[in-house]
C-alpha cells in the first residue's frame, strides 16, 4: 500500500496545478494519471493571460511554442470582423507535459477505479491511502462519480459536445477564427495556429441544442470543412477528428466533501459563454490546494464565470 497526505486523481491542468501548489507549501502530494505525458488531449489550446497569472509565469518563461494572438478573425451572423484580443495559443500535448513535470510531485501511472472511504481515509483500488483526495480527472473522473454525483449533478443543458482535429500544416496562414453559430450550429468552430506550424481545428455546441442526439455535430463538421477547403489550408488531408464531451459551469452543488475535492472538468467549471476550461481547471486545482493548505472552506465563489470580456480586456 502507498500511502500519502493528498492524492489528486488525475495529472491534466487542474490537478497538475493543486499539486504544484501544496508542493510550494511544503504539502506530500501523489498524482495517479492513467496515460504516460506527452500525451495528446482534444483542445483548441487558447490561453488567457490570467491563466499564466496564476501559474505565476511570464509567457517569454514557458519553454515550448507559444503564439501571442492579437486579433481574431470572426465570423458571426454573415458579418466578418477582425477582434482585438489578448490570448495565446499552445500544444496541449506540451503544455500538459510541463506543468506536471513543474509540479515536481511523484506521479504514478494507474487508472484509479474503486475509491471507497474507510473512516479518515481514502483508499484507491487496494493500491494508494489518502487522508485528502482531490478528482482532478476531467469529465469522467471516478472521485465525481462515486462521491459527488448524487450531490452535484450534472445538467444535460450544459454538456458542450465537440469534434477536433490537430495537424501539421507548415507554412500555411496564421490567422486565428471563430465561426459563430454557422448553418445554425449552436456554438462555435475555430481554427487556432499553434508554433511550429501546426493548427487545431474544430466545433463545440450545446448538445441539448443539437438534433439527433448529437449526431448533427458530423453534419456540421462536413460544412466546416468545406469552409476550411475554402481557405486552402488543407489541402487533400483526410480528417479523423476526435470527439470529446465536457460541461460548462452550473452550481447545482458541493464541490468538497469531508476530505474530498473536485476540480476543473471534474467538477464542470468551464466558463458558460466560450466554454474556456483551462483557467476554472487551474484555479480551482489552485484553490483546491489552498483549502487543503489552510482548512478554508472550498467554493467556485473566486472563478470567472464568463470569459468573452476577458478575451478583449485581460485586465476585467
Ligand atoms: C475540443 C475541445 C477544445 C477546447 N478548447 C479549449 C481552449 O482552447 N481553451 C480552454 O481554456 N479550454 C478549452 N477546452 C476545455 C479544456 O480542454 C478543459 O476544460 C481542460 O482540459 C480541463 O482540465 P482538467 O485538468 O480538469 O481535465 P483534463 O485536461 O481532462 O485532465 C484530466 C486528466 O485526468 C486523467 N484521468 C482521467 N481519468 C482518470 C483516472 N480514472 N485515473 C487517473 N487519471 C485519470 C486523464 O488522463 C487526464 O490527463 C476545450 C475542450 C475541448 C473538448
Amino acid at each position: 500500500m502507498i500511502n500519502a497526505d493528498v492524492i489528486i486523481v488525475g495529472g491534466g491542468p487542474a490537478g497538475a496545478s493543486c499539486a504544484w501548489m501544496l508542493r510550494r507549501y511544503g504539502r506530500e502530494a501523489v498524482v495517479l494519471e492513467k496515460d504516460t505525458f506527452p500525451r495528446t488531449k482534444p483542445c483548441a489550446g487558447w490561453i488567457t493571460p490570467a491563466v499564466l497569472k496564476s501559474l505565476d509565469v511570464g509567457p517569454g518563461a514557458y519553454p515550448f511554442g507559444m503564439i501571442a494572438v492579437r486579433h481574431i478573425d470572426v465570423h458571426a451572423f454573415g458579418k466578418r470582423f477582425s477582434l482585438p484580443v489578448r490570448q495565446y495559443s499552445i500544444r496541449r500535448s506540451e503544455f500538459d507535459a510541463w506543468l506536471l513535470e513543474r509540479a515536481g510531485v511523484p506521479v504514478f501511472t494507474h487508472r484509479a477505479r474503486r475509491i471507497r472511504q474507510e473512516g479518515q481515509v481514502y483508499v484507491i483500488d487496494d493500491r494508494f491511502r489518502c487522508r485528502f483526495i482531490v478528482g482532478a480527472g476531467g469529465t469522467a473522473c471516478p472521485v465525481y462519480s462515486i462521491f459527488f454525483r448524487k450531490q452535484r449533478p450534472r445538467s444535460r443543458e450544459c454538456l458542450i459536445v465537440t469534434l477536433e482535429e490537430e495537424f501539421a500544416c507548415p507554412g500555411a496562414d496564421a490567422a486565428t477564427r471563430l465561426w459563430f453559430f454557422e448553418d445554425g450550429l449552436p456554438g462555435y468552430a475555430w481554427l487556432v495556429p499553434k508554433e511550429g506550424g501546426y493548427i487545431n481545428v474544430g466545433l463545440g455546441a450545446k448538445y441539448h441544442r443539437l438534433g439527433g442526439r448529437g449526431g448533427e455535430l458530423r453534419e456540421h463538421w462536413s460544412k466546416f470543412l468545406k469552409k476550411l477547403e475554402n481557405l486552402s489550408i488543407t489541402g487533400d488531408r483526410e480528417f479523423s477528428p476526435r470527439r470529446h464531451a465536457y460541461f460548462i459551469r452550473r452550481d447545482t452543488g458541493p464541490m468538497q466533501l469531508g476530505n474530498a475535492y473536485i476540480a476543473g472538468d471534474a467538477a464542470g467549471l468551464a466558463t458558460v459563454d466560450m466554454g474556456e476550461g483551462l483557467g476554472p481547471a487551474i484555479r480551482s486545482g489552485i484553490l483546491a490546494a489552498d483549502a487543503i493548505i489552510t482548512g478554508k472552506p472550498y467554493s467556485p465563489a473566486g472563478l470567472r464565470r464568463f470569459s468573452l470580456w476577458s478575451f478583449i480586456f485581460p485586465g476585467l
